[in-house]
Protein backbone atom coordinates (compact mmCIF):
# COMPACT_ATOMS: atom_id res chain seq x y z
CA UNK A 1 0.00 0.00 0.00
CA UNK A 2 1.46 3.44 -0.90
CA UNK A 3 2.10 5.64 2.33
CA UNK A 4 0.54 8.77 1.66
CA UNK A 5 -0.70 10.76 4.77
CA UNK A 6 -4.26 11.75 3.01
CA UNK A 7 -6.96 9.01 2.51
CA UNK A 8 -8.75 8.06 -0.93
CA UNK A 9 -11.78 10.24 -2.48
CA UNK A 10 -13.08 8.56 -5.42
CA UNK A 11 -15.15 10.69 -7.97
CA UNK A 12 -17.14 9.97 -10.64
CA UNK A 13 -17.75 11.57 -13.59
CA UNK A 14 -14.16 13.07 -14.06
CA UNK A 15 -13.60 13.43 -17.47
CA UNK A 16 -15.09 17.03 -17.69
CA UNK A 17 -17.22 19.75 -15.97
CA UNK A 18 -17.55 19.52 -12.20
CA UNK A 19 -15.87 16.40 -12.10
CA UNK A 20 -12.90 17.37 -13.55
CA UNK A 21 -12.18 20.38 -11.23
CA UNK A 22 -12.93 18.74 -8.57
CA UNK A 23 -10.14 16.56 -9.20
CA UNK A 24 -7.96 19.63 -9.53
CA UNK A 25 -9.05 20.59 -6.12
CA UNK A 26 -8.84 17.46 -3.88
CA UNK A 27 -5.28 16.50 -6.26
CA UNK A 28 -4.36 19.96 -5.29
CA UNK A 29 -4.75 19.06 -1.32
CA UNK A 30 -2.80 15.81 -1.83
CA UNK A 31 -5.17 13.29 -1.92
CA UNK A 32 -4.94 10.30 -3.82
CA UNK A 33 -7.92 9.98 -6.21
CA UNK A 34 -9.84 7.09 -8.29
CA UNK A 35 -11.58 8.85 -11.08
CA UNK A 36 -14.08 7.14 -12.89
CA UNK A 37 -15.83 7.81 -15.74
CA UNK A 38 -16.35 5.89 -19.47
CA UNK A 39 -13.93 8.65 -21.88
CA UNK A 40 -11.05 6.89 -20.00
CA UNK A 41 -8.76 8.67 -22.40
CA UNK A 42 -10.28 12.07 -20.59
CA UNK A 43 -9.51 11.02 -16.94
CA UNK A 44 -6.12 9.94 -17.67
CA UNK A 45 -4.99 13.43 -19.97
CA UNK A 46 -5.36 15.19 -16.56
CA UNK A 47 -2.34 13.42 -15.47
CA UNK A 48 -2.69 13.73 -11.67
CA UNK A 49 -0.25 12.38 -9.43
CA UNK A 50 -1.72 9.44 -7.02
CA UNK A 51 -4.66 8.50 -8.94
CA UNK A 52 -5.89 5.94 -10.67
CA UNK A 53 -8.43 6.08 -13.79
CA UNK A 54 -11.15 3.73 -14.54
CA UNK A 55 -13.39 3.39 -17.13
CA UNK A 56 -16.89 2.87 -15.45
CA UNK A 57 -20.56 2.73 -16.32
CA UNK A 58 -22.00 4.20 -12.57
CA UNK A 59 -25.21 1.81 -14.11
CA UNK A 60 -23.09 -0.97 -13.75
CA UNK A 61 -22.74 -1.34 -9.85
CA UNK A 62 -19.96 -4.07 -9.94
CA UNK A 63 -17.67 -1.95 -12.35
CA UNK A 64 -17.70 0.78 -9.56
CA UNK A 65 -17.15 -1.96 -6.81
CA UNK A 66 -14.18 -3.29 -8.69
CA UNK A 67 -12.64 -0.34 -9.40
CA UNK A 68 -12.84 0.67 -5.57
CA UNK A 69 -11.58 -2.31 -4.74
CA UNK A 70 -8.86 -1.96 -6.47
CA UNK A 71 -7.74 1.41 -5.49
CA UNK A 72 -8.54 0.86 -1.81
CA UNK A 73 -5.49 -2.02 -2.54
CA UNK A 74 -3.28 1.05 -3.01
CA UNK A 75 -4.35 3.68 -1.30
CA UNK A 76 -6.19 2.54 1.83
CA UNK A 77 -10.17 2.72 2.11
CA UNK A 78 -11.99 5.12 0.38
CA UNK A 79 -12.68 8.46 2.97
CA UNK A 80 -15.17 9.97 0.50
CA UNK A 81 -16.99 9.54 -2.59
CA UNK A 82 -18.28 12.19 -4.68
CA UNK A 83 -21.08 11.15 -6.80
CA UNK A 84 -21.13 13.73 -9.80
CA UNK A 85 -21.90 11.87 -12.81
CA UNK A 86 -25.04 12.97 -14.55
CA UNK A 87 -26.52 13.62 -17.45
CA UNK A 88 -29.72 16.10 -18.30
CA UNK A 89 -31.57 15.61 -21.24
CA UNK A 90 -34.14 18.36 -21.03
CA UNK A 91 -37.46 17.68 -23.05
CA UNK A 92 -42.04 18.20 -23.13
CA UNK A 93 -42.91 15.04 -21.35
CA UNK A 94 -45.86 15.06 -23.96
CA UNK A 95 -43.03 14.31 -26.75
CA UNK A 96 -39.82 13.28 -25.33
CA UNK A 97 -38.32 9.99 -26.09
CA UNK A 98 -38.78 7.75 -23.33
CA UNK A 99 -35.30 6.72 -23.74
CA UNK A 100 -33.77 9.74 -22.65
CA UNK A 101 -35.90 9.13 -19.03
CA UNK A 102 -34.40 6.10 -18.73
CA UNK A 103 -30.98 7.20 -19.37
CA UNK A 104 -31.48 9.99 -16.70
CA UNK A 105 -33.00 7.15 -13.96
CA UNK A 106 -30.55 5.57 -14.86
CA UNK A 107 -27.29 7.67 -14.60
CA UNK A 108 -28.52 10.36 -12.27
CA UNK A 109 -30.36 8.20 -9.30
CA UNK A 110 -29.06 4.49 -10.00
CA UNK A 111 -25.91 5.90 -10.35
CA UNK A 112 -25.74 7.79 -6.98
CA UNK A 113 -27.37 4.98 -5.32
CA UNK A 114 -24.71 2.39 -6.69
CA UNK A 115 -21.49 4.62 -5.30
CA UNK A 116 -23.50 5.26 -2.32
CA UNK A 117 -23.68 1.30 -1.35
CA UNK A 118 -20.28 0.55 -2.50
CA UNK A 119 -18.59 2.35 0.28
CA UNK A 120 -21.41 2.92 2.93
CA UNK A 121 -20.86 -0.31 4.51
CA UNK A 122 -17.40 -0.04 5.00
CA UNK A 123 -17.54 3.39 6.36
CA UNK A 124 -20.27 2.65 9.03
CA UNK A 125 -17.68 0.01 10.36
CA UNK A 126 -14.79 2.51 10.65
CA UNK A 127 -16.89 4.76 12.01
CA UNK A 128 -15.77 7.74 9.47
CA UNK A 129 -16.91 8.70 5.94
CA UNK A 130 -17.97 11.41 3.38
CA UNK A 131 -20.79 10.92 0.80
CA UNK A 132 -21.41 13.94 -1.35
CA UNK A 133 -24.01 13.74 -3.99
CA UNK A 134 -24.09 16.62 -6.88
CA UNK A 135 -27.52 17.29 -7.23
CA UNK A 136 -28.94 20.09 -9.02
CA UNK A 137 -31.23 23.56 -7.69
CA UNK A 138 -33.30 21.54 -9.92
CA UNK A 139 -33.79 19.07 -7.63
CA UNK A 140 -35.18 21.93 -5.05
CA UNK A 141 -37.28 23.57 -7.30
CA UNK A 142 -38.93 22.83 -11.19
CA UNK A 143 -37.96 24.70 -14.42
CA UNK A 144 -39.61 24.63 -18.50
CA UNK A 145 -38.20 21.66 -20.10
CA UNK A 146 -36.96 20.19 -16.89
CA UNK A 147 -39.84 17.47 -15.64
CA UNK A 148 -37.84 14.28 -15.67
CA UNK A 149 -34.10 15.87 -15.17
CA UNK A 150 -36.44 17.28 -12.13
CA UNK A 151 -37.53 14.06 -10.87
CA UNK A 152 -34.26 12.43 -11.17
CA UNK A 153 -32.83 15.64 -8.97
CA UNK A 154 -35.02 15.64 -6.32
CA UNK A 155 -34.72 12.01 -5.85
CA UNK A 156 -30.98 12.64 -5.49
CA UNK A 157 -32.01 15.62 -2.46
CA UNK A 158 -34.36 12.64 -1.01
CA UNK A 159 -32.50 10.03 -0.73
CA UNK A 160 -29.04 11.89 0.39
CA UNK A 161 -31.15 12.96 3.14
CA UNK A 162 -32.69 9.80 4.19
CA UNK A 163 -29.26 8.06 3.69
CA UNK A 164 -27.79 10.52 5.53
CA UNK A 165 -30.49 10.28 9.04
CA UNK A 166 -29.90 6.43 8.74
CA UNK A 167 -25.87 6.71 8.84
CA UNK A 168 -25.84 9.79 10.90
CA UNK A 169 -25.17 7.83 14.39
CA UNK A 170 -22.33 5.75 13.06
CA UNK A 171 -20.42 8.87 12.05
CA UNK A 172 -21.00 8.67 8.27
CA UNK A 173 -21.50 12.40 6.98
CA UNK A 174 -23.90 13.12 3.65
CA UNK A 175 -23.70 16.19 1.81
CA UNK A 176 -26.19 17.30 -1.23
CA UNK A 177 -24.64 19.99 -3.68
CA UNK A 178 -26.60 21.84 -5.45
CA UNK A 179 -25.41 24.05 -8.01
CA UNK A 180 -27.82 26.26 -10.37
CA UNK A 181 -26.86 26.94 -14.05
CA UNK A 182 -22.26 26.08 -14.54
CA UNK A 183 -21.08 26.18 -18.01
CA UNK A 184 -19.31 22.61 -18.90
CA UNK A 185 -21.04 20.03 -21.34
CA UNK A 186 -23.37 19.02 -19.69
CA UNK A 187 -26.07 20.77 -21.94
CA UNK A 188 -24.65 19.57 -25.08
CA UNK A 189 -26.59 16.01 -25.03
CA UNK A 190 -30.08 17.52 -24.89
CA UNK A 191 -31.39 16.63 -28.55
CA UNK A 192 -33.99 19.31 -28.80
CA UNK A 193 -31.74 22.05 -30.75
CA UNK A 194 -34.71 24.97 -29.79
CA UNK A 195 -34.40 23.82 -25.92
CA UNK A 196 -30.81 24.44 -26.36
CA UNK A 197 -30.50 27.45 -28.42
CA UNK A 198 -33.20 28.79 -25.47
CA UNK A 199 -31.09 27.80 -22.72
CA UNK A 200 -27.65 29.47 -24.07
CA UNK A 201 -29.23 33.22 -24.81
CA UNK A 202 -30.34 32.63 -21.36
CA UNK A 203 -26.65 32.66 -20.27
CA UNK A 204 -25.97 34.98 -22.04
CA UNK A 205 -28.68 37.32 -21.06
CA UNK A 206 -27.43 37.41 -17.47
CA UNK A 207 -23.84 37.52 -18.55
CA UNK A 208 -22.32 33.93 -17.75
CA UNK A 209 -22.89 31.12 -15.47
CA UNK A 210 -20.64 29.62 -12.84
CA UNK A 211 -17.53 28.25 -13.32
CA UNK A 212 -16.69 24.27 -12.88
CA UNK A 213 -14.41 25.69 -10.05
CA UNK A 214 -17.01 27.68 -8.29
CA UNK A 215 -18.82 24.11 -7.30
CA UNK A 216 -15.62 22.20 -7.16
CA UNK A 217 -14.39 24.99 -4.24
CA UNK A 218 -17.76 24.53 -2.64
CA UNK A 219 -17.07 20.59 -2.55
CA UNK A 220 -14.27 20.86 -1.14
CA UNK A 221 -15.25 23.60 1.20
CA UNK A 222 -18.09 20.59 3.11
CA UNK A 223 -15.23 17.87 2.75
CA UNK A 224 -12.74 19.74 4.74
CA UNK A 225 -15.06 20.38 7.63
CA UNK A 226 -14.23 17.99 11.15
CA UNK A 227 -15.66 14.90 10.50
CA UNK A 228 -18.34 16.20 13.81
CA UNK A 229 -19.85 18.42 10.67
CA UNK A 230 -21.87 17.81 8.67
CA UNK A 231 -22.89 20.33 5.88
CA UNK A 232 -26.24 19.15 4.59
CA UNK A 233 -26.70 20.85 2.06
CA UNK A 234 -24.98 23.55 -0.86
CA UNK A 235 -26.96 25.24 -3.02
CA UNK A 236 -25.00 27.48 -5.40
CA UNK A 237 -25.78 29.92 -8.04
CA UNK A 238 -24.48 32.84 -10.21
CA UNK A 239 -25.85 35.90 -8.63
CA UNK A 240 -27.84 36.67 -11.50
CA UNK A 241 -29.52 33.55 -11.73
CA UNK A 242 -33.16 34.64 -10.91
CA UNK A 243 -35.06 31.45 -10.74
P1 LIG B 1 -20.50 17.24 -17.81
O1 LIG B 1 -21.35 16.71 -18.94
O2 LIG B 1 -19.36 18.11 -18.15
O3 LIG B 1 -19.99 16.01 -16.93
C1 LIG B 1 -20.74 14.88 -16.70
C2 LIG B 1 -19.82 13.77 -16.25
O4 LIG B 1 -20.60 12.60 -15.98
C3 LIG B 1 -18.80 13.38 -17.29
O5 LIG B 1 -17.55 13.18 -16.68
C4 LIG B 1 -19.33 12.06 -17.83
O6 LIG B 1 -18.25 11.23 -18.24
C5 LIG B 1 -19.99 11.50 -16.60
N1 LIG B 1 -20.98 10.47 -16.91
C6 LIG B 1 -22.13 10.59 -17.57
N2 LIG B 1 -22.73 9.40 -17.68
C7 LIG B 1 -21.94 8.50 -17.04
C8 LIG B 1 -22.01 7.11 -16.80
N3 LIG B 1 -23.05 6.38 -17.25
N4 LIG B 1 -21.01 6.51 -16.13
C9 LIG B 1 -19.94 7.23 -15.69
N5 LIG B 1 -19.82 8.56 -15.88
C10 LIG B 1 -20.80 9.18 -16.55
O7 LIG B 1 -21.52 17.97 -16.87
P2 LIG B 1 -21.38 18.66 -15.41
O8 LIG B 1 -20.00 18.70 -14.96
O9 LIG B 1 -22.18 19.89 -15.50
O10 LIG B 1 -22.24 17.62 -14.55
C11 LIG B 1 -21.81 17.07 -13.31
C12 LIG B 1 -23.00 16.96 -12.39
O11 LIG B 1 -23.44 18.27 -12.07
C13 LIG B 1 -24.21 16.23 -12.96
O12 LIG B 1 -24.77 15.38 -11.98
C14 LIG B 1 -25.17 17.37 -13.27
O13 LIG B 1 -26.51 16.95 -13.27
C15 LIG B 1 -24.84 18.33 -12.16
N6 LIG B 1 -25.26 19.72 -12.38
C16 LIG B 1 -24.76 20.43 -13.42
C17 LIG B 1 -25.21 21.72 -13.64
C18 LIG B 1 -24.76 22.53 -14.83
O14 LIG B 1 -25.38 23.56 -15.13
N7 LIG B 1 -23.69 22.16 -15.52
C19 LIG B 1 -26.17 22.36 -12.74
C20 LIG B 1 -26.61 21.52 -11.66
C21 LIG B 1 -26.16 20.25 -11.50
P3 LIG B 1 -18.22 10.24 -19.49
O15 LIG B 1 -19.11 10.83 -20.56
O16 LIG B 1 -16.76 10.21 -19.86
O17 LIG B 1 -18.70 8.95 -18.94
Amino acid sequence: MENINKPLVVITGASSGIGEATARVFSEQGFPLLLIARRLEKLEALNLPNTICKKVDVVEIEEIRSAVKEAEKVYGPADCIINNAGVMLLGDVAVQDPKEWKNMLDVNVLGVLNGMQVVLSDMKDRGRGTIINVSSVAGRKTYGDHAAYCGTKFAVHALTDRAREEAALAGVRMVTIAPGAVETELLGHTTNEDMVKDYEDWKKEIGGVLRSEDIANAIWYAYNQPQGVNVREIVIAATKQEP
